[in-house]
């Protein structure tokens, strides 16, 4: 095959347009959780003051897995929240860190919830996983690590320097369940860019060097914070955004989560929104907003 040539091939009678190196891309939920309206939706009052304060629980939200068939493997984006935090009494440090966690979240997670309960349902095993990509380290998106043991593991190096700073446990970074011995750790750096597609960002990590699957830098809820933009030819891009916002309609309107910095959050979200003007039809994918699976589902139609 010559460099210019388009590849093709054959699904039964039909010749098509290579479909690139992205395959099925689903998502999976390891249970669901509640937090505040004010954590979701943004508020004016201080961190303190609702965390202690709100009696209102959002509906259960879901927590969600991306589940990416890439070329050279199976690829996840998050790894949910461990079933383990429901049923181990000695999960969460206890003390006023302890009193945080059972402030800010409430999980609901069955035994048919968990990663590799779920990642079964779908049809794959946990050795299938060949990376994981953590949008951070916060207790809902690494709850996987200690069930993926063939798996690389992807964070950015702004995220695990922030764990190894004093008390990480009061930032939500629980690193014992985290830092476990013979899991693998890529540290990732993002790089200059000028591929046009990915304006304003001017610093990317592709992350399987074929342009498919780009991790793009957008802190805030916390200081190592990362989106993947997920492109196929033939589809709709995805950008799976971690917490950057708990649901694309408050994101596009310009509201931010009520955690976090807020003018890093504000500066990433507008920054989504001119990626999504430069890529049209793209498709926003928070890690817990209920209308996700349905447009993931859309955009794979
Ligand atoms: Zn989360």
């Amino acid at each position: 095959m010559t460099a210019t040539a388009v590849p093709t091939t054959t699904a039964g009678s039909r010749t098509e347009k290579n479909p690139g190196p992205v395959g099925a891309v689903s998502v999976i939920s390891t249970g669901t959780v509640q937090i505040h309206p004010q954590q979701r939706n943004g508020t004016r009052l201080p961190l303190f003051v609702w965390l202690m304060g709100s009696r209102s629980w959002t509906p259960p939200l879901s927590i969600n897995v991306y589940v990416i068939e890439h070329a050279s493997g199976l690829v996840l984006f998050d790894t949910g929240q461990d079933r383990a935090s429901v049923t181990d009494p000695d999960y969460f440090p206890g003390g006023f860190a302890g009193l945080l966690y059972g402030r800010l979240a409430r999980f609901q997670i069955g035994p048919q919830d968990s990663l590799t309960a779920k990642l079964a349902s779908a049809g794959y095993t946990a050795s299938d996983v060949r990376l994981a990509i953590l949008s951070h380290l916060h207790q809902d998106h690494i709850g996987g690590v200690p069930y993926l043991s063939k798996t690389e593991f992807i964070v950015a190096d702004a995220e695990w320097q922030d764990m190894e700073k004093a008390r990480p446990e009061l930032r939500g970074l629980l690193r014992r369940h985290i830092d476990l011995p013979g899991v693998r750790y890529r540290q990732i750096k993002f790089a200059s860019t000028d591929d046009p597609a990915l304006a304003p960002f001017l610093a990317a990590y592709d992350v399987m060097g074929d342009g498919s699957l780009v991790l793009l830098p957008t802190p805030g809820h916390t200081p190592g914070s990362m989106s993947l933009l997920v492109r196929r030819p033939d589809r709709a891009p995805l950008l799976l955004v971690g917490d950057l916002t708990y649901e694309s309609g408050l994101l596009e309107a310009g509201r931010i989560p009520g955690v976090g910095d807020k003018a890093e959050l504000h500066r990433a979200s507008a920054m989504v929104r001119q990626l999504e003007e430069r890529n049209p039809g793209l498709v926003i994918l928070p890690a817990h907003d209920p209308g996700a699976a349905e447009r993931l589902r859309s955009a794979n139609a």
